[in-house]
């Protein structure tokens, strides 16, 4: 009797444990399942936000922040709106429009990357210095600083540079490119390691451009007396020592690839040709010296850093026919232009 009232017991635990067996693997399951679909969810938000990223978002740019230098005060003004006054500000107007379109994409391009990227300033985005940012001019003053026959004319170039190339970015690898740029290469653009020290960006090569000895910024001179040459570099050095009898007391010792002076001996001191750029105040690192009685001659070629695009070598492409795109992809190298 004992064993019949065991197996009955046994039988009715089995009618409800075989359910509940059951049930939890149905549980267990749609755990599961449910599981792969927020996986799944969230896969699809991250696909979604980098084409988001991708494709950037011309709204999210449309004002941005503006800090004026001089004054010290920020203005929130329109993006493109900001691009004309970079533009005007940044570009001879009598240049090629296909040079003022590759200008107006750079601008954007510099602009969007200092957004993304830039630490510059704690309460502004991009500031109206060019040796710090972009020059930036208002409308009122470009306009005022043309003659009036042409001020219609020359105003609607640059409308057409800023809204014909509208949100066009440069890329490379998806992301936007720290867009250098500056007036003359003199011939060869120069590496931003050259310039800055740091490392090198793949986009950013020297490359060779011709026609730009045909504009006034390929070529200046800079003339200083012995004394004013020394105490420029005494102002930074205060131990600078020089004897101008020597033969060899100025000596150039290593050029970039690109033919910009890389070091210098100067006296008792050897100085990068950048530096030297700086405490002499010559248009750029390439350059050639002589001394001359009791004056230092400089003969300079090209105007600015010389990294990234050339705007003289982009007129000068624009003449020959290119078109933005070809005078962009010319400069920086393997790049892509998208729209924000
Ligand atoms: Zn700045």
């Amino acid at each position: 009797m004992k064993k019949i009232i065991l197996l009955f017991i046994g039988f009715i635990m089995l009618i409800f444990m075989i359910p509940m067996l059951f049930s939890h693997t149905t549980l267990y399951t749609s755990a599961k399942a449910e599981e792969q679909n927020v996986e799944t969810e969230e896969n699809a938000m991250q696909i979604e936000k980098s084409s988001e990223e991708q494709k950037y978002d011309y709204k999210a740019y449309s004002t941005i922040k503006l800090l004026h230098k001089n004054d010290n005060w920020v203005e929130e003004i329109a993006l493109d709106d900001y691009l004309l006054g970079v533009v005007s500000s940044e570009m001879p107007v009598t240049f090629e429009q296909e040079a003022l379109n590759a200008q107006a994409i750079v601008a954007r391009t510099y602009t969007i990357y200092m957004i993304k990227n830039g630490r510059k300033h704690e309460e502004a985005d991009i500031c109206d210095d060019s040796g710090c940012c972009q020059a930036w001019i208002t409308k009122e003053d470009r306009l005022a600083k043309w003659e009036e026959d042409v001020r219609e004319e020359n105003w609607a170039k640059i409308e057409k540079a800023v809204n014909s190339t509208k949100g066009k970015i440069i890329t490379y690898n998806g992301e936007v490119i720290d867009a250098f740029f500056h007036s003359n290469s003199g011939g060869m653009t120069e590496t931003p390691a050259e310039v800055w020290g740091g490392t090198n960006y793949p986009y950013l090569q020297s490359v060779a451009t011709s026609g730009e000895e045909a504009y006034s910024q390929y070529s200046s001179e800079v003339v200083l007396t012995k004394e004013e040459f020394k105490s420029k570099i005494l102002e930074k050095h205060k131990d600078f020592a020089i004897d101008f009898s020597q033969g060899n007391c100025i000596e150039i010792t290593e050029y970039t690839e690109s033919n910009r002076v890389k070091n210098i001996k100067v006296g008792n001191l050897n100085l990068s040709g950048v530096e030297m750029r700086n405490l002499l105040g010559l248009k750029s690192a390439n350059f050639l010296f002589s001394i001359e009685g009791d004056n230092i001659k400089f003969q300079v070629t090209g105007y600015g850093h010389g990294v990234g695009l050339s705007q003289t070598g982009a007129d000068s492409m624009a003449k020959q026919g290119s078109n933005y795109e070809e005078i962009i992809k010319h400069f920086y190298t393997g790049v892509e232009i998208v729209d924000l």
